[in-house]
């Protein structure tokens, strides 16, 4: 390397560290917070991680929600530990969803954690497996791709047991994860309607505040409006513009249903997550259009952004 040019790129890696030891203070940031560590959806065209959230409860990470691919680097850099972890809740079996569970769990090997670790994620569907299913294809001892892990499933090898909970499909009503309660925090579930795909929105009521992960849906469950009644925070994905075709609305709402369901649902503060290129697009205006109809406060995700709920 030139000499000249070497000082430049230290210049450099030292704002990129300044930069990443500021993301790491979501934890700082109130005794309840949601980190995004994913924003970004299927495709490697938006610069941004997929699907991941960090719940920050008196500064330690206590649930994770979803580990899309990218959610193993992002982990890191909120400075996010595994051994703190009450809960990961899978929404469903899309890659931007749960790709990177198994780096994070090779990741948590290194912790020295021995504690059993709460797991949900949807009942099998179509071609989609369960979550027992999914697991058994990652880390079962005799046909896992990753067998060398196979400690996660039944406790051995120092490894932390995976508590799973494989959530039935409930689209009528709740569904409480009753593995999931501690003194800290609840957990239940309802089934979201994503097209084809098993999918699971999670609610944690933590004292009283409640915090809803929508998942990927297309809003059309009239039942999601109660699940989401009054939460402090209600995370909700938006991947696709208006007038996005038919099959994109099976999968996913439009800003214009987001809007009105989290209106019905008297959402506190709604954060949108999980863009794509065609609903980056146009932000601002899809923005607006999610915010005339919804009085509440709308925050815009970014990777590693962070809202403290009051
Ligand atoms: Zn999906």
């Amino acid at each position: 390397m030139p000499a000249i040019i070497k000082p430049l790129c230290l210049a450099l890696l030292a704002l990129l560290i300044v930069s990443g030891a500021e993301a790491a203070s979501c934890p700082e940031q109130g005794p309840l917070a949601v980190q995004v560590l994913g924003s970004g959806g299927p495709i490697a065209d938006d610069g941004r991680a997929s699907t991941a959230y960090v719940v920050w409860i008196d500064g330690a990470s206590r649930a994770l929600i979803d580990s899309g691919g990218g959610a193993f680097l992002r982990f890191g850099e909120a400075g996010a530990r595994f051994a703190d972890l009450d809960f990961i809740g899978l929404s469903h079996f899309h890659t931007d969803h749960s790709a990177d569970l198994p780096a994070l769990l090779k990741s948590g090997f290194f912790s020295k954690r021995s504690r059993p670790l709460p797991i949900a994620g949807p009942s099998t569907g179509g071609p989609f497996p369960g979550l027992q299913g999914f697991l058994e294809a990652m880390l079962g001892r005799e046909r896992g791709a990753y067998a060398y892990l196979s400690g996660y499933l039944d406790g051995s090898g120092g490894l932390a047991r995976l508590e799973q909970i494989e959530v039935p499909a409930t689209p009528d009503g709740p569904v409480a994860l009753t593995a999931v309660v501690n003194e800290r925090f609840e957990v239940d579930a309802l089934s979201v309607p994503h097209g084809p795909v098993p999918a699971r929105a999670y609610r944690l009521r933590l004292g009283d505040a409640t915090l809803v992960f929508a998942s990927d849906q297309n809003g059309s469950n009239p039942a999601f409006a109660d699940f989401a009644r009054d939460a402090d925070l209600l995370v909700m994905h938006m991947p696709i513009p208006p007038g996005a075709g038919e099959v994109a609305r099976k999968l996913h709402a439009t800003p214009e249903t987001i809007g009105a369901i989290a209106q019905a649902a008297g959402a506190k503060t709604l954060l949108l997550s999980h863009f794509m290129a065609r609903s980056l697009a146009n932000l601002d205006e899809n923005v607006g259009i999610v915010q005339s109809g919804f009085s509440g406060r709308v925050i815009v995700a970014e990777d590693l952004a962070c809202v403290p709920v009051p």
